[in-house]
């Protein structure tokens, strides 16, 4: 280690990382040593303009003393509690600050770690609750085509990406997986939610005559699909993907990994898109990643039949070592009171039709295929170079490192997440090195 405690190179070698093309990192690392406000640093102290909130998470912005402090108070005072029969107080403060963000009637909160184990726990939540209620026949689950719903055997059953689920052989039995609402012609480059394509919820009804609704336990998908490169739903899909599920006696679970905290100008997504699920996963935001820490929101009504229901005894045999860990608890209260001190969600509503009209100017450059946005989420699609998936936006991806804007890709597209304290320079100089990077990379 140096002064900075950056790893020297040859100190890269240990260090499997995740979700990394390894070699040609370790060849070319790129390191941040350091995170303010809007900024990254580099170990030799150069500035990069945060684009994606770390990864759709710091949406308070970086290093906020609030959540730092937060975590050292509560360091002091507890540093670790089992909650497997027994609670400290501000796991239970936690919850309750997270059922005041969530619609109404959604006012139960079970802890996790991650996104990845919200999305496992909201379909497990799922399963328990048909078998508590007597219609144990409701296993099957269904996720929808390009869907992220994590790296666990649940959530990269039911999400739809190939390349997460070709490597591992056999996942979950019993998953179907609706259509994706992308590549609609009619919606290239629309602003905001889509006009087309509503009626790809109807596939559920397919589903039900094929498989029988006393089959389908839940529906699990994300509002705004983000790491698949910002797949915005088009008007009255989720309204409709909600009636089917009721009609059907189905949970409807909405991932608001990404869509949670403020994102998308609401404290969760389904307030701004008027639809309310049955139940909620979150992660990210909710702690503005200081420390890791996820969450299910589910509707009382679930609750209700799986702890009331129950004998006395565990009523879900289901939990995690570090679930409502306290520094994390203490860092998602921190920053809900960031969050409700500083409207967060306000300014993002703000600032979004700046947002909007900036990111959509990049129309005009080379390759530009598609722009979606909601919020602020914004998806840049371009062509994949002949032959080269996802080599096109790579290469933009580190000129724009390069000259010091963080941005990130999947795939050949784009997609921009900056936090929520972002101001009309920083979209200027966002948009204008992105437009730079993608005439360069042309050229
Ligand atoms: N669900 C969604 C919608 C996500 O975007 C992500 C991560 O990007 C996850 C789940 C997984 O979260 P984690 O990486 O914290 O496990």
């Amino acid at each position: 280690m140096n002064e900075l405690n950056v790893p020297r190179p040859n100190n890269l070698d240990a260090y499997w990382m995740p979700y990394s093309d390894n070699k040609y990192f370790k060849a070319n690392p790129r390191m941040i040593a350091r995170a303010e406000g809007m900024s990254y640093f580099t170990p030799d102290g150069r500035e990069i303009l945060d684009g994606t909130a770390g990864l759709w998470c710091c949406n308070a912005g970086h290093g906020r003393r609030e959540i730092k402090e937060a975590i050292q108070q509560q360091a002091a005072i507890l540093d670790y509690a089992p909650t497997f029969q027994l609670g400290h107080p501000i796991a239970f403060e936690a919850a309750a600050r997270i059922a005041e963000l969530t619609p109404e009637g959604m006012d139960k909160v079970f802890f996790t770690n991650s996104g990845s184990e919200s999305a496992d726990t909201a379909l497990k939540i799922a399963l328990a609750y048909h078998k508590a209620r007597g219609e144990s026949s409701r296993v099957r689950l269904i996720g929808r085509e390009r869907g992220y719903h994590g790296v666990g055997f649940g959530g990269m059953s039911v999400g739809g990406i190939g390349g997460n689920r070709k490597q591992f052989g056999a996942l979950l039995p019993y998953v179907d997986h609706l259509p994706h609402t992308h590549g609609i012609e009619a919606n290239l480059f629309a602003k905001g939610q889509p006009e087309h394509g509503a009626h790809l919820a109807e596939v559920l009804e397919n589903l039900v005559a094929l498989h029988g609704a006393e089959t389908i336990a839940a529906v699990m998908v994300e509002p705004i699909a983000g790491s698949t490169g910002v797949l915005v739903p088009p008007k009255g899909y989720l309204e409709r993907l909600r009636e089917l599920c009721t009609k059907h006696g189905i949970l409807l679970i909405f991932d608001e990994v990404i869509t949670g905290f403020g994102r998308i100008g609401t404290p969760f997504g389904a307030e701004r898109l008027g639809v309310t699920p049955d139940i909620i996963t979150m992660a990210k935001g909710l702690t503005n990643a200081a420390v890791p820490m996820g969450a299910v929101a589910v509707r009382n009504g679930v609750y209700d039949a799986i702890v009331d229901g129950a004998p006395a005894g565990i009523e879900l045999f289901h939990g995690y070592t570090y679930s409502g860990h306290p520094l994390a608890a203490a860092a998602a209260i921190a920053t809900m009171e960031l969050h409700r001190a500083e409207d967060l969600p306000g300014r993002a509503r703000a600032i979004e039709p700046y947002w909007q009209e900036a990111a959509h100017s990049l129309r005009s450059s080379p390759n530009v295929i598609d722009i979606r946005d909601y919020g602020l989420i914004a998806g840049i699609e371009l062509a994949p170079r002949a032959g080269k998936a996802g080599q096109r936006a790579m290469d933009v991806f580190r000129r724009c490192f390069d000259d010091g804007v963080l941005v990130r890709v999947t795939g050949d597209i784009v997609a921009l997440s900056p936090p929520l304290i972002i101001e009309k320079p920083h979209v200027d100089r966002l948009i204008g090195t992105l437009d730079a990077a993608i005439r360069a990379e042309a050229a």
